[in-house]
């Protein structure tokens, strides 16, 4: 932590600023601030930052290239928004190609005032920053000496917002993986997410053969089952699924990338599994190059038995695993596992 408080280093990103803000941010490298003599480093690349310094309102091209370098920050990591532009979108706010100020995009934890912010403003906003940094670490530190006291509970709508910024988190290592941050889980919206609550989009594609010609039938309430992951009050991991027909279709497991590799994974699989008592198979499914959720639910049970192309960079590894542990097969008959894409152990 020590490191934090005397050499911070910033990512300063221009969303789409008249470049007065910029100005008076390269004004504090100069010698009359001169903050590097207090150790701040202005760094180019996000996974060496510790603060994200925004300037200007954010328009639908920087949209994407600031939530790109926000999840490429490692964690704990502070947002700065510098300039009413950065805070609210500020005179170009009601521009046709604006979205508003950095908050639109990603959660601001020290907003700097003024047109443009004064260089004093601004190292006043970065000390302040520090200061977050250091309770966000202090924080991290605790749930990571509490990850023995994880609960899983059910969650509701109100934890939306939450999971969904884990969400968002733990798919950048995924983004990663494929090159291509187009995955659905990083496209989903808080609106969406807050439907998953009562009406998750049925997966029409992994039917069983019977259905084929049907209509799809309505995923009722009291079939969906969204699980979190709690440490300290805070929401480090999540899953959802629903059932049909004695399936139950399990989606969206994720686990902050901080407390991977304790087990809440297979935590929150093993208990929605019990979570749907009268499922008599399970499906999921993965990116064909998701190693860690292949092994994940390799270890326990499932079988890969399709594939099917998302997009020309990702095809999905759909898998399979019955109660009592046999292959179930995709119509109730047992059948070969289809292993297209190998197993997770070849890959
Ligand atoms: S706050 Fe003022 S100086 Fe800064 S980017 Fe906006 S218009 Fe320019």
């Amino acid at each position: 932590m020590i490191g934090f408080r005397q050499s911070p280093w910033i990512l300063h990103y221009d969303a789409s600023s008249c470049n007065g803000c910029d100005i008076e941010v390269l004004a504090c490298l100069t010698p009359l601030y001169d903050v590097e003599r207090f150790g701040v480093i202005n760094t180019g690349n996000p996974k060496h930052a510790d603060i994200f310094l925004v300037t200007g309102a954010v328009n639908e091209q920087s949209k994407a290239v600031i939530r790109n370098i926000y999840h490429q920050l490692p964690e704990p990591k502070v947002v700065v928004a510098v300039g009413i532009c950065a805070g609210s979108g500020g005179i170009f706010r009601e521009c046709y190609n604006i979205c508003g100020g950095v908050d639109s995009v990603i959660p601001v934890d020290v907003y700097v005032p003024g047109c443009a912010a004064r260089p004093e403003a601004i190292i006043d906003g970065v000390v302040k920053a520090l200061a977050v940094l250091e309770e966000k670490q202090k924080a991290m530190v605790a749930m990571a000496n509490s990850i023995d006291k994880t609960l899983i509970l059910r969650a509701d709508k109100s934890d939306a917002p939450e999971i969904l910024a884990l969400q968002k988190v733990a798919y950048q290592s995924e983004a990663e993986i494929y090159g291509d941050d187009s995955l659905p889980a990083l496209q989903q919206t808080l609106e969406e997410l807050e439907e998953d609550f009562t009406h998750m989009p049925y997966r029409t594609n992994t039917l069983a053969v019977s259905r084929e010609n049907s209509d799809p039938p309505e995923v009722n309430l009291n079939r969906i089952v969204f699980l979190k992951a709690v440490v300290n009050g805070k929401i480090i991991g999540s899953i959802r699924g629903y059932t049909v027909d004695g399936t139950a279709y399990i989606s969206r497991l994720i686990v902050h990338p901080y407390f991977r590799g304790r087990g809440i994974g297979r935590r929150l699989l093993q208990e929605i599994e019990k979570a749907f008592p009268h499922a008599k198979r399970f499906e999921a499914y993965t990116g064909h190059k998701s190693k860690r959720n292949l092994e994940q639910l390799s270890r326990l049970g499932y079988q890969t038995f399709k594939t099917e192309v998302f997009n020309p960079i990702i095809t999905w590894v759909y898998l399979q695993k019955s109660r009592n542990g046999e292959h179930p097969g995709t119509n109730g008959k047992p059948q070969p596992v289809v292993a297209a894409l190998g197993s997770p152990a070849n890959q």
